[in-house]
């Protein structure tokens, strides 16, 4: 697969993420992390703040700093709290992304975070999450479910919710997993934006994204920097080796 070549240099970052393990309490089909279930691994706060410090010597953005996984909350509570307060008093945000499963683990992390982003697949799921609405990132796949329907019925249902997205999902190859052309049609009378190596648009308020066919799909995003839990960090979840890609100083 071709990958997209962007030194830190050169990159407008928009946001850094930490892999934190490769375990999940989910089994989804496309899932976006393909060790997911190699390791048992956690990551660790010394790696995490490692990390930071070397993103730091590149901007001085309060940038977002994303949690996912794997599945961030089978981590202990007190880890992802410590992670937290580890990552705002290094000046960024943080955020994390989940199944939103482990609910009650969730509305005990919600004070930590900037931000928290729930995938959901349905009303009750969104019903539940809207006591938390200015926290709470509510997000829809992009798959094979998506129809254009769905999608406009989540973007009436959501309101309120102080972020709401849609993510649309792509095999390694390129191909769409939503076959809804209704869909693609409705998308192709936005106007997108390149994001380092994915677009993003508007849609009623509701922010989504895609792909830049040919260059990188949503599971390969070289702008965005990431630490795995195993110390290593990398551009891609496919190619999980330390590289020069920060600068040869990590
Ligand atoms: S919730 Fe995320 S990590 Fe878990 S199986 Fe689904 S895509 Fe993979």
């Amino acid at each position: 697969m071709k990958q997209t070549q962007l030194s830190m240099e050169t990159m407008e970052l928009d946001h850094v993420d930490i892999v934190t393990s490769h375990i999940c309490n989910n089994q989804c089909k496309n899932c976006i992390d393909k060790f997911l279930g190699t390791s048992n691994k956690i990551i660790s706060l010394e790696t995490i703040q490692r990390f930071l410090k070397v993103i730091r010597k590149h901007t001085d953005k309060p940038l977002e700093v994303l949690l996912l996984g794997g599945e961030p909350t089978i981590l202990p509570i007190k880890q992802l709290i410590d992670i937290a307060d580890l990552v705002h008093h290094e000046g960024f945000l943080v955020m994390m992304s989940t199944n939103g499963k482990l609910k009650k683990k969730i509305i005990q992390l919600i004070p930590y975070y900037d931000s928290i982003q729930i995938t959901v697949s349905s009303d009750a799921e969104i019903d539940f999450w809207r006591e938390w609405s200015d926290k709470i990132n509510i997000k829809l796949s992009g798959d094979e479910f998506l129809t254009l329907e769905k999608l406009n019925h989540f973007v009436e249902y959501t309101k309120g919710f102080f972020r709401r997205s849609i993510s649309m999902y792509f095999t390694p190859d390129f191909t769409e997993l939503c076959t809804d052309q209704e869909v693609w049609d409705l998308l192709d009378t936005l106007e997108w934006k390149r994001n380092g190596s994915y677009l993003y648009a508007f849609y009623k308020g509701v922010r989504i994204k895609k792909c830049i066919h040919g260059e990188t799909n949503i599971v390969d995003e070289p702008s965005v920097p990431k630490v795995y839990p195993n110390g290593n960090y990398n551009k891609t979840w496919c190619n999980e080796e330390l590289d020069d890609y920060l600068d040869g100083t990590w």
